[in-house]
């Protein structure tokens, strides 16, 4: 027999964005029931690099107890595949415990009248004239729940759940492309002796395209004696590269050890969603690609699309009128505030993602970046006017013209994307469509002019 629930708000998904979100809309007295596929005591326990801006917290006034911190750091060191070359990009970051944090969140969610369905995943999903009217969910050893609200959240990570089952007229259920994705691998361990070149008061990236194609290989340290540290690497999911393996190949033997936690997982490498919002579905964190294109850094922007498309999901359920145009404001606001920048982003990580172990070495030993400019591409996603004018003749001077002439271009395109997700995105639903459009030439365009695959559409 199949049991029937009903609230305000049924989130899928307690991860950071799920959990976050749970605990903004059970604050404002709203009924909300979430949907998760692990046991409680295991929520908070994801495969991440655990490393995040410290800025992200200052930003959602969120107060983190010091317990659920690891380590901190005083900023970022990017090497060249050589290890010989480097850039420090400062700023404050921390390791975060992922468990303690997602449990911490769970707390505060639950303390707040949220029902917690743990041990349950998404079936199928109902859709009517209204959007979703209901959701099903299998319980770990048979039983299903049907579960009927006023407004869903699919914060259901990179592989999303209930989008991928809305009808494909639905924007939220646009599918990706390969080359949209890495597939990363990480161990977190405890080293038998520290490592030399490491400095524990900073996160380590390095930019090698045979151990990383398409992303990087990263050591996070997690204790102050260094000797606990999480290692992984990114690949291009259309590479054809096998994550795990290229990490045995080249990574594992720099950090021998007691291997405490491994595993892999999807990251979101793209600009958002064109609409985090369809009917009376609403689409945050991973599921939504609110991962920063670049570094994939997801922790603090999925938490920024929760507080947002909570805030005015509050509003549209006290108005009585749940659908996209009165959430309309959960896209104008996040594209201001992120959305836009991971656009900016997206267009350099195509890019950079031509790029060789040449280039990178190239371009860090000669300081054609400095740890500047890259924390203003981190924090403002622009390409810093110091690195395409003022430097012009310096690269020429060393001989690489071209690529001077593809530093414009990148700029160039990451000016109009820019234009595209700040005045010129839609204001209303109704002109979505022809903006989606325009998104695509421009990417397209731009795919073609720098010699880009896009590889192949995702099918889930
Ligand atoms: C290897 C790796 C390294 C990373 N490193 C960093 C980093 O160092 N810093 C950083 O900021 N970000 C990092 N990220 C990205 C970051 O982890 C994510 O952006 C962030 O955790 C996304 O949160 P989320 O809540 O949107 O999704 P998730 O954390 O993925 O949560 C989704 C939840 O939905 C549940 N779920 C999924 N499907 C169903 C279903 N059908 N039914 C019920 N429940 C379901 C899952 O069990 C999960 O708990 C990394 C990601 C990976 C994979």
């Amino acid at each position: 027999m199949v049991e029937r629930l009903r609230g305000d708000v049924a989130i899928v998904g307690a991860g950071v964005a799920g959990l976050y979100s749970a605990a903004i809309l059970g604050s404002m007295g709203w009924r909300v029931i979430l949907v998760e596929s692990k046991s409680g005591s295991e929520i908070g326990n994801k495969v991440c690099g655990d490393a995040i801006g410290v800025h992200h917290f200052k930003e959602l006034n969120l107060e983190v107890p010091p317990s659920v911190i690891d380590h901190e750091y005083s900023g970022v060191v990017v090497y060249a595949h050589s290890l010989k070359h480097s850039v420090i990009v400062p700023g404050e970051g921390v390791s975060v415990n992922r468990l303690k944090f997602g449990q911490w969140l769970l707390k505060q969610a639950l303390d707040l009248g949220v029902k917690l369905l743990d041990r349950h995943s998404l079936l199928d999903v109902r859709v009517g004239e209204r959007g979703v009217e209901s959701i099903r969910a299998r319980e770990v050893g048979g039983r299903v729940v049907e579960i009927e609200a006023k407004a869903f959240i699919d914060a259901s990570g990179a592989k999303p759940a209930i989008r991928s089952k809305v009808p494909l007229e639905w924007p939220v259920s646009e599918r990706p492309y390969t080359t949209d994705f890495n597939l990363a691998y990480r161990e977190v361990v405890e080293l038998s002796k520290p490592v030399e070149w490491l400095d524990v008061n900073y996160a380590a990236i390095i930019l090698d395209t045979r151990v990383a194609p398409g992303g990087y290989w990263w050591v996070f340290p997690k204790s102050k004696d260094g000797l606990i540290v999480n290692t992984g690497l990114g690949v291009v999911w259309s590479s054809g590269n096998n994550p795990r393996l290229n990490y045995e190949k080249y990574v594992k033997q720099v950090f021998q050890g007691r291997v405490l936690h491994a595993g892999g997982g999807l990251v979101p490498t793209r600009r958002p969603l064109p609409t985090l919002v369809w009917r009376n579905l609403v689409v945050i964190g991973d599921a939504a690609y609110t991962v920063n294109p670049v570094h994939g850094g997801g922790i603090g922007s999925s938490m920024l699309s929760a507080a947002i498309a909570s805030k005015h999901l509050n509003s549209a359920l006290e108005s009585g009128v749940v659908d996209e145009n009165s959430l309309w404001q959960v896209n104008v606001d996040y594209m201001r505030a992120y959305g836009a920048k991971q656009a900016r982003l997206d267009v350099l990580r195509m890019y950079m993602q031509k790029l060789s172990n040449e280039d990178y070495e190239w371009i860090i030993r000669n300081k054609i970046v400095s740890g500047g400019d890259v924390y203003e591409l981190g924090t403002r996603g622009d390409l810093a006017e110091r690195v395409v004018h003022s430097l012009s003749s310096l690269i020429k001077l060393l001989g690489r013209p071209s690529l001077l002439n593809e530093l414009r271009v990148v700029r160039s395109y990451m000016k109009r994307i820019s234009e595209l997700y700040t005045e010129q995105y839609p204001q209303t639903p109704r002109e979505l469509k022809a903006w989606i459009s325009r998104v695509e030439s421009l990417i397209e365009e731009y795919a073609r002019q720098i010699g880009y695959e896009r590889g192949e559409i995702v099918k889930w």
